[in-house]
Parts: structure tokens; sequence; C-alpha cells
């Protein structure tokens, strides 16, 4: 048995995967991780997890460091092909990357299970955490512009998230089941924390798989969120936008409606400190720390600004 502290993290893609790479870097720390999948999609005939893959490239230590998503070193020979071929390419694979797919959808199609390959995945990239998928069954995040209903995808990258979000929908969500894996995780968690990660879309596709939300009540582990918004700004992509849409506070207040009831806490960032009152109103206690992780000194800083809330364990052997 290890004595080290287990910490569960609910997390997306880039934002989550700081997070997830500063506490990975705790030697005090058990990691793991619940990823989002309801990003996913098939491309080109493979399954695409991209949010998943962020956390096992960043954590594997192959992520391309300038953009936070993708593999270093990156090539584009096989995309250039289905270009020529005349195929949709708006979306970015790479040739190492599509290696990965091709091993994913090679697994799924001899009926794996998805926690297994990602299990595997992680294995063989070298990857002490545990990166734990929330379902099995298939969860996808739509999204209603003034155009319609697009994939999450068709959204984020084709659109590059111009277009009003009007609606979210989860297709899928309503019978998908929770992983055991992620269920023992949380009740097995000495600290649960969401990750600064978007919480529409990266979080929400989680804590509203049946028995997950559920899980993080029913534990005594403290819950803490670390808000992906500073002064009502994200610091990447669409979180503070897509709030206002949907017709959410796009500052610190509108993430602690979001995760008031679920989490006991949320760490907003010094510039936010005159929100604290209202957070506190709204059921958590504001910590306030340096949220921003521009680097990886960042990132364990902000994990270890995390595990000094805890209340300090007893010395062993005293009275
Ligand atoms: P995605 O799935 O790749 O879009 O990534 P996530 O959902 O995990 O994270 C996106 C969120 O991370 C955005 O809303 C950003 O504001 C937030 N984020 C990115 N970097 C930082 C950071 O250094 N600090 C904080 N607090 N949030 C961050
Ligand atoms: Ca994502």
């Amino acid at each position: 048995m290890s004595d080290r502290l287990r910490v569960t993290l609910l997390a997306g893609g880039v934002g989550g995967a700081k997070l997830a790479e500063g506490f990975a870097a705790l030697k005090t720390v058990s990691l793991t991780v619940i990823g989002n999948v309801a990003d996913d999609d098939v491309f080109h005939g493979l399954w695409v997890s991209p949010d998943i893959d962020t956390m096992l490239y960043t954590l594997g230590g192959r992520i391309n460091r300038e953009q936070g998503w993708g593999v270093a070193d990156e090539g584009r020979r096989a995309l250039t092909v289905l270009q020529e071929l005349g195929a949709d390419t708006w979306m970015f694979l790479g040739d190492r990357d599509l290696g990965l797919h091709i091993y994913r959808t090679e697994r799924l199609q001899k009926g794996d299970r998805p926690s297994l390959i990602v299990r595997d995945i992680a294995e063989r990239f070298g990857i002490a955490a545990q990166i734990l998928l929330p379902t099995d069954d298939r969860v996808q995040t739509r999204v209603r512009t003034g155009d319609g209903w697009l994939a999450f995808q068709e959204y984020f990258v084709r659109e590059r998230c111009t277009p009003r979000v009007l609606e979210l929908r989860y297709q899928g969500i309503g019978s998908a089941k929770p992983s055991p894996e992620a269920i023992a995780a949380i009740a097995a968690a000495d600290l649960v924390v969401i990750a600064p990660s978007n919480p529409l879309v990266s979080i929400a596709p989680i804590l509203g798989i049946d028995g997950i939300t559920e899980a993080i009540c029913a534990t005594r582990a403290p819950v803490l969120a670390v808000s992906p918004l500073i002064a009502g700004q994200a610091i990447r992509g669409p979180a503070s936008a897509m709030m206002d849409t949907l017709g959410l506070q796009p500052d610190v207040k509108g993430v602690a409606g979001i995760y008031a009831g679920i989490a006991g806490s949320l760490m907003i960032d010094h510039q936010d400190a005159r929100h604290a009152d209202a957070i506190r109103t709204l059921g958590l206690a504001p910590v306030c720390s340096d949220i921003l992780m521009p680097d990886r000194a960042g990132k364990v800083r902000l994990a270890s600004a995390i595990l000094d809330l805890l209340p300090s364990q007893a010395e062993p052997g005293n009275p």
C-alpha cells in the first residue's frame, strides 16, 4: 500500500492536463485522472479522443509544448494524402497521432473496453498516473449555433469557436453508465480536484454521467475546483464566451454557480479576490491563489498550493 495522497482529478484537455502535470510532478501524490470523452469523434474511419489524448501526450512527455496539444515532432504526410484524395482535412491529425488512433480503433473493433485501451496506452507510454474514462459508453457534445447543430469538433476546430453557442447537448449521456474505475477512484480519493477545464464542455459531460456527481457528493474527501477563468477571461478557448451566450455570468461567480453543491471550495486568482464574498454566498469556500500556469513551475506551484490547503496529517507515532 502506498502512503501517498490519492488525488483524483476531473479534467478535460489542455487546461486539465496542465494541472495534471503539476500533480504528477509531486512525489507525495498518487494521481488518478478522470478525463473527458465527449469531444470524441470519428475521422477517416478512426476513433479520435482529443481530450484523453492530450492527457496521454502531456503525461507521457510527448506533447507539443508550443501548442499544448498534439504530438511533438509531428508530420502531416498522411493528412496530405487524404487531402489529395479529396477528404475533409480541417481536423489536424498528424502522422504520429494517427498511429494512436489506428491502435485505438482496431482494439475498439475487437470489442475491447475503451477504459482498458487507455490503460494500456498509458502503460506503454510510461505514465505513472492512472488515466480513467468516466464511462465506456458514448457521450458526445453537440453545439447549437445560429446555423443549427454541430458536432463538437466542427464547432471547436472547423468553425474555430466563432459561432455563438445557443445550446449544448451531451448525446448519449442519459443512458451512459459510469465506469467502475471512475466511481472507485472518487470513493478512494483523499482529495477530489476539478481542474481548470471548460466547465460546460469538459467537466459537465463527466459530472452528468449517472453516478459520478453522486459519488463526489458521497465522498468524505474535500472537493476543490480551480477556476478556468481569470478576470472574466478564459486563458484560451471559448469558456467565457460560451457561458455568456448560455446566460451564465462569464466570471468566477458563474463558475461557482456551476460547481455549487458539488465542490466545497473554489480556487480563484488573486485578481478575482473581490468576488470572494459572492462565491461564499453561493455555498463555496473561496481560496485565492496564483492560478495561471504559464510553465512547468507554475503547474507544480498550483498543485502544491492545493495540497497546502489540506489539514496537515498527524505525524506517525504522535499521540
Ligand atoms: P480543452 O479540452 O483542450 O479545451 O481544455 P480544458 O477544457 O481542459 O481547458 C480549457 C480551459 O483551461 C480554458 O477555459 C482555459 O481558461 C483554462 N486554462 C488554460 N490554461 C490555464 C491556466 O494556466 N490556469 C487556469 N486557471 N486555467 C487555464
Ligand atoms: Ca476538450
